[in-house]
């Protein structure tokens, strides 16, 4: 009842805001030099020749937008240009506060929001403007980046061709790495596995000869603290996925094709012989501190902090070591890496915003070098230091805070939720070394990322839908995901044979309608291709 107030609200609200954004956007195209904002030379950084202040709604983590905070305030004095945060403090609900404001109608100058598609959705309703010719006239620093980076831009433009938001951006190409306990391998003189096929000895050695030297057969080979949520990412092994997939500019579902059934045999012998955690199901996102803590966990796939155990394990288990092994070569010798990183939400310009033009070169300073830092590093002296060589150092005063230093930075301001670009550096400043490796060691090799890929998140491929095909493809899949993953555990579980089941399996996702979701996310990926 509550949601449908708000939605009835909503509405109303964008009557309003279609109105006011038409009206707005007249002026603009009628005026192509409006105010302040380009009025001879500025010098420095400056955006305005007078203060100007912006109303803005942030709420980053629970953290409305401080106007307070310093770094801030050191981007007023260099731009002119101020924010004023249009939650209360208090208010630490973004959904709510969002929902609030489109209900009552007035709009912050500037809005980020932790969702980009529903900034979109205000977009093309009339609440947020089209960013596109202001970006190509007055932000060369933001067109720069869409014109180099690929899942930049298809994370900025929506589907009708706009931009409404800013992404803020990604520098580092990897998300998760392949672990291994070296310690385990040293101590039973093997080599850290390059194809699927080493892997397999590998791990059937970790399963048999004790490497945890307590006399038991009790190590778990593979495991994952993400195997509730997405068991099939073993699959990626031989090449395939219960889910979509572009091959050549087409768009498969995996489960129909030859890898597949490569990859489920192989699983369900694997898992059978005790190579996979006999608990992946359910054993939950604990599963990584209490297989390695316990001594028992001997390989996962996993993110940089899959290497901090370096740090506190060696004390009760000696010579305790993760290291990141590149992907293991699939059974036709290719090394692919899947889960590659994306760009996620920034910021974008309302309709209601009254100076355009200053609000898109103030979003185009974050992308130049000064705003890139003051953003990445805060401020110099106080929160990094420049090194002899040129490189950046946080201060004490963040790595030696009482919260973690990333929070540190974020409650300051620091590597807020905004249009920007997340500095690589400031990511490998917080690593450990052997995250720091691991980086180091995908980030060298972008060969073993797909090209042409849209956002694979947790598995699944991030395509923009049309509103009509969106709710046809939800439909069917609704029907078709659970059915895919129950039947992909009772194969691997031992409790269904996969030979036998097959040809009916493929059977009812036609009856289901993968076809139709199929012809969907081909015309999804064209889009996407720019076809
Ligand atoms: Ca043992």
């Amino acid at each position: 009842m509550k949601s449908k107030k708000v939605l009835a609200a909503l509405l109303a609200g964008v009557v309003i805001l279609t109105t006011v954004a038409g009206c707005t956007s007249k002026k603009e195209n009628g005026n192509s030099e409006p105010t302040s904002s380009s009025q001879g030379k500025l010098e420095g950084s400056l955006i305005t020749p007078e203060p100007t202040e912006f109303s803005v709604f942030l709420n980053f983590n629970n953290m409305p937008f401080d106007s307070e905070w310093k770094v801030w305030q050191e981007v007023a004095k260099k731009t002119n240009i101020s924010l004023k945060g249009v939650i209360a403090k208090s208010n630490s609900n973004e959904q709510e506060a969002f929902n609030n404001m489109l209900a009552s109608g007035k709009l912050a100058d500037i809005i980020g929001y932790v969702d980009a598609s529903e900034i979109e959705k205000l977009g093309r309703d009339g609440g947020m403007i089209a960013l596109n010719d202001l970006i190509k006239q007055h932000a060369p620093n933001i067109q720069k980046v869409l014109d180099t980076d690929a899942k930049f831009k298809q994370s900025a433009v929506s589907l009708d061709g706009n931009i409404y938001q800013i992404p803020k951006n990604q520098e580092l190409l990897t998300a998760e790495f392949w672990w291994v306990r070296q310690d385990w391998l040293n101590k039973l003189n093997l080599k850290a596995p390059t194809t699927v096929d080493e892997l397999y000895k590998v791990l059937t050695a970790f399963r048999n000869d004790d490497p945890n030297g307590n006399g038991k057969k009790d190590e778990i080979p593979l495991f994952d603290r993400a195997g509730n949520k997405m068991p099939d990412e073993y699959l990626y092994l031989w090449d395939s996925s219960t889910e979509f997939y572009p091959r050549d500019g087409k768009i498969v579902f995996e489960p129909m094709e030859e890898n597949f059934k490569t990859g489920v045999k192989n699983i369900v012998k694997w898992y059978k012989e005790g190579l996979i955690d006999p608990e992946i199901f359910t054993r939950g996102p604990k599963s990584r501190d209490i297989l390695l803590s316990g001594n028992l966990g001997g390989a996962t796939h996993d993110w940089t902090s899959a290497g901090n155990y370096n740090d506190t394990l060696p004390a009760t288990i000696p010579n305790f070591e993760m290291k990141a092994i590149a992907p293991p070569a699939d059974q036709n010798g290719k090394v692919i890496e899947r889960t590659t990183r994306y760009p996620g939400a920034g910021w974008g310009i309302s309709s209601q915003c009254k100076d355009p033009v200053a609000a898109i070169k103030f979003m185009d300073y974050m992308f130049s070098e000064e705003g890139d830092t003051l953003m990445n590093w805060g401020i110099e002296g106080e929160t990094y230091t420049v090194n002899a060589d040129g490189t950046k150092k946080y201060t004490d005063t963040v790595m030696k805070s009482e919260q973690t230093p990333i929070g540190y930075l974020r409650s300051q301001g620091i590597q807020y939720r905004i249009g920007m670009a997340q500095d690589s550096a400031y990511e490998i400043a917080f690593m450990t070394p052997a995250a720091k490796e691991a980086s180091e060691l995908y980030n060298a090799n972008p060969s073993w990322f797909p090209k042409d890929m849209p956002p694979y998140l947790d598995g699944a491929l991030g395509l923009k839908y049309t509103p009509e095909n969106e709710s046809e493809y939800k439909k069917i899949m609704s029907n078709i995901r659970p059915y895919v993953d129950e039947k992909f555990q009772t194969w691997m579980l031992g409790t269904a044979n996969f030979e036998a089941e097959y040809d009916k399996f493929i059977a009812e996702l036609k009856k289901r309608g993968i076809e139709k979701a199929i012809e969907i996310n081909q015309e999804a990926y064209d889009t996407f291709l720019g076809k």
